[in-house]
């Protein structure tokens, strides 16, 4: 087939590319099977408000490989969305964040959770119909979802994008733009979304505290996701200087390593159901 004599005249000429290409064709091998095998699991991370309350939690996708152990996101994420495998995977991240969701608001502790959705799950044809059953068998109050995306979603077809993501809107699902401020797509998507929140990406409140730069960006991304009544999260957050600066400067949610590290799904929601979800200071 044409891909494949593709890649061996790159392999003739370059040994190290076949190598690369092989060990790809095996993670994609691997990757096929993790789902029957539930290699899967997820992480949640909780979010908290500028009183430390945990106000949502979000939800982390991991890959525990028989052989090469834990396999991060980032290397498997971009495969799995290569090879078409985001959209099962996607579904079964959505089905476990759904029976989480039903399970606290029924137990009375009812808590919001986010999944992040990556822009080819977005694109297929029935992702629409596809959150709605979902929502629906599990039981999950649609005010209880966030869906995570990426600005990488309105580059092409933004229109296509803003009726599926208006119609979830309608049922109650928010929307919130992730990695916020690294993209490159115009500002203006803003008012035309049906959004309700920004994640600052970490990489921006990395070095607010001695970047006066990038303390500079922040503050202005927090003024203009205010005059647009945007929630805003601060991703990465590990000190408690950039803590509170933020909390200065008017950031409504905290998310990072200072306040917890995202830990097993299932034994975070029996701590949040117990009540006893470690509240920082
Ligand atoms: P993201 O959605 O921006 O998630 C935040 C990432 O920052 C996570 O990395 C999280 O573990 C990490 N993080 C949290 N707090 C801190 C901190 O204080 N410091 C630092 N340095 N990092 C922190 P993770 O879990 O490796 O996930 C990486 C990316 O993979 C995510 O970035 C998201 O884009 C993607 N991803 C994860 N789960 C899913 C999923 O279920 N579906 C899709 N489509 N993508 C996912
Ligand atoms: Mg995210
Ligand atoms: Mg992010
Ligand atoms: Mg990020």
């Amino acid at each position: 087939r044409a891909k494949e004599s593709g890649r061996n005249a790159v392999a003739l000429f370059d040994p190290q590319m076949q190598s690369v290409l092989r060990e790809r064709d095996a993670l994609e091998r691997d990757l096929r099977q993790a789902l029957q095998r539930r290699e899967f699991a997820l992480h949640l991370q909780p979010q908290v408000d500028q009183d430390g309350r945990v106000c949502a939690a979000e939800a982390l996708l991991r890959w525990q490989h028989p052989e090469r152990g834990n396999v991060p996101p980032l290397n498997f994420i971009r495969l799995a969305e290569e090879c078409g495998l985001i959209v099962p995977l996607g579904d079964w991240v959505l089905e476990q964040v759904c029976t989480w969701l039903a399970r606290c608001a029924t137990a009375g502790r009812p808590l919001h959770m986010a999944v992040n959705v990556s822009v080819r799950q977005f694109r297929e044809p029935n992702f629409l119909a596809r959150v709605e059953q979902i929502l629906r068998q599990s039981g999950a109050d649609p005010l209880h979802l966030t869906l995570e995306v990426t600005e990488s979603l309105l580059i092409d077809d933004a229109e296509a994008s803003v009726d599926i993501m208006s119609a979830l809107a309608k049922l109650g699902v928010r929307f919130s733009i992730d990695d916020f401020g690294i993209g490159y797509s115009s500002l203006s998507y803003l008012r035309r979304l049906p959004l309700r929140e920004i994640k600052i990406d970490k990489s921006f409140v990395q070095d607010i505290v001695d970047n006066a730069d990038d303390a500079a960006l922040v503050q202005t991304m927090l003024s203009m996701a205010k005059h647009l009544r945007l929630t805003v999260v601060a991703e990465g957050v590990e000190t408690q200087a950039q803590r509170d600066l933020l909390c200065q400067w008017g950031c409504q949610r905290l998310q990072g390593y200072l306040i917890d590290r995202p830990s097993d799904g299932a034994l975070w929601v029996e701590r949040w159901l117990a009540a006893s979800v470690a509240a920082p200071p």
